[in-house]
């Protein structure tokens, strides 16, 4: 897989808003913010768009979505509600090669999507 931006935040090449990270996953602030709380979710695992996911990838994946969770949770935004989209490739408007997850919040959110 191509080296991205991604992989060079990863490494702490490039500067990024961490909010949150473990052994697997990292959490940042998007730099071009769509709603009040942006932040992308990435596995460290490179891995370019979803249709490169397989079954070995189940539980990252589930791992991924559970931490945005757990994110707009502590940040206590959950109750008011989220949207968490992963676009996939040109049709689904993916521009950065590394799978990651948006975590949207803190406006109303419509649908459908553009
Ligand atoms: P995609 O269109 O789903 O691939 O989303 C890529 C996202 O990455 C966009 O929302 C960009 O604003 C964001 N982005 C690109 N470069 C950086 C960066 O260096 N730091 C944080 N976010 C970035």
């Amino acid at each position: 897989m191509a080296d991205t931006i991604f992989d060079k935040i990863i490494r702490r090449e490039i500067p990024a808003d961490i909010v949150y990270e473990d052994d697997e996953l990292l959490a940042f602030r998007d730099v071009n913010p769509q709603a009040p709380v942006h932040v992308l979710f990435i596995p460290k695992k490179p891995i370019a768009t979803l249709n490169d996911a397989t079954a070995e990838d189940a539980a990252l994946l589930g791992r991924l979505l559970l931490a945005a969770a757990g994110y707009a949770r502590r940040e206590g935004f959950a109750d008011q509600g989220y949207r968490t989209v992963l676009n996939c490739n040109e049709y689904g408007g993916q521009t950065v090669f590394h799978l990651h997850l948006h975590l949207l919040g803190g406006r109303q959110m419509h649908w459908p999507p553009g």
